[in-house]
């Protein structure tokens, strides 16, 4: 029996319940392995109510003890009453940036049987995969507040953006190399070096260096305005989509709703020299106007797990997994973000259904 040992960190608001459903999915996919894997776990209760209470996110060691697992299945933090600045550097960021989970990707798929915000003959077909550069860019955290001699009202604040050529070139890298998994093989780079000329300008001219290794895949280059529009007019024509951190965070929200809801994307940060733990999460946040309802939209957050069962070697069961997702959608299970009635754990015990139905046929 292969063991793998998995860090749960569910964080605040839904991604408590969203973490505890993926949780029953795991379960279940062990339990009818035969034996072939198992899963052992450490919840660990990080988070702003940890915050409140010690008056930090995570404890002293936390970042280092994460180095022991396979992988690091994450809710979302964020909650009324601790800065949402504190929460995501406190947190989130300091585990990937920790880690140097450097590449974050991010699909958007349009899922059977749920209403999407987009009017495309073929939406049912589009599917891109945005490749986020999770290690600086605008989130790199250098900058300052309150500089001497400026007076009441006159404030200043710098927030700088770093861009080198090493975490330019490791990411875009990282595309190519994912779009020749793909069958279209094309990667779109998206920047906005009109107005920042620096970091930018780098990015751009590394993207053009990388790109002649590749003579096999189709590139194209973008401004960021113009991509979001892209995304709406001509989806299509996306297949690999890579960006900053700032700028691909900002189109991943915009590829989940236009799919649907925030509720249904999933996310991998991954160091892909496996020198270190992977995390995987959804991409929406720990929404606090429908917390504690136990209406939240588990799919985001389970199909991250699929996204983990690829990364730690169990590919049929991650396909299996995404398959009865698929399936659960198609069938009109949904909850109220997609237009349905159900609840959480409603949509998580038809995905376990599906997936026997799966499994058996395999
Ligand atoms: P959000 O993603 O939490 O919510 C945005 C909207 O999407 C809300 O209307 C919410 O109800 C809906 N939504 C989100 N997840 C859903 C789900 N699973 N099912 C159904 N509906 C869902 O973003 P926000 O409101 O901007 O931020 C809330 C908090 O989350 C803030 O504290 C923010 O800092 C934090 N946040 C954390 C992460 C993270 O942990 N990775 C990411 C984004 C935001
Ligand atoms: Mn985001």
């Amino acid at each position: 029996t292969k063991k793998f040992k998995i860090a749960v960190i569910p964080g605040d608001g839904v991604g408590k319940e969203v973490v505890a459903e993926g949780i029953k999915v795991l379960d279940h996919l062990a339990q009818e392995s035969n034996g072939k894997f198992e899963f052992e776990y450490d919840h660990y209760p990080w988070g702003c109510e940890y915050y409140l209470e010690h008056g930090k996110m995570i404890s002293d060691d936390g970042v280092e003890k994460m180095r022991d697992y396979d992988a690091i299945y994450f809710g979302a933090v964020g909650f009324p009453g601790v800065p949402d600045h504190v929460s995501l550097w406190g947190l989130r960021l300091a585990i990937c940036q920790g880690l140097d989970q450097w590449a974050n990707i991010r699909p958007v798929e349009f899922l059977p049987g749920v209403p999407r915000r987009i009017t495309h003959p073929d939406a049912d077909n589009l599917n891109w995969i945005l490749i986020r550069e999770n290690s600086e860019g605008e989130y790199s955290g250098i900058g300052g507040r309150n500089f001497d001699g400026r007076g009441e009202g006159k404030e200043v604040a710098v927030q700088t953006s770093l861009f080198t050529e090493k975490g330019c070139e490791r990411i875009i890298r990282f595309a190519f190399e994912t779009a020749r998994t793909r069958k279209r093989k094309k990667v779109t780079s998206v920047t906005k070096s009109n107005a920042q000329q620096y970091g930018m300008v780098l990015w751009d001219e590394v993207f053009e260096r990388v790109s002649r290794e590749y003579p096999d895949v189709e590139t194209d280059q973008w401004l960021v305005d113009a991509m979001a529009a892209q995304f709406v007019m001509h989806p299509e024509e996306l297949e690999v989509v890579v960006a900053s951190n700032l700028f691909a965070d900002i189109l991943s929200d915009l590829g989940s709703a236009l799919s649907g809801s925030l509720g249904i994307a999933s996310s991998a940060n991954l160091n892909p020299e496996g020198r270190t733990p992977s995390m995987f999460e959804s991409v929406h946040g720990s929404a606090p106007d429908i917390a504690g309802k136990g209406i939240a939209n588990p799919i985001g957050t389970i199909d991250s797990a699929s996204l983990m069962l690829d990364h730690l070697g169990l590919e049929e069961e991650a396909k299996a997994l995404h398959e009865a997702i698929r399936a659960t959608t198609g069938k009109g299970i949904l909850t109220r973000d997609i237009g349905g009635n159900y609840d959480t754990e409603d949509v998580t015990g038809a995905i376990i259904e599906n997936l026997s139905v799966v499994t058996d046929k395999a």
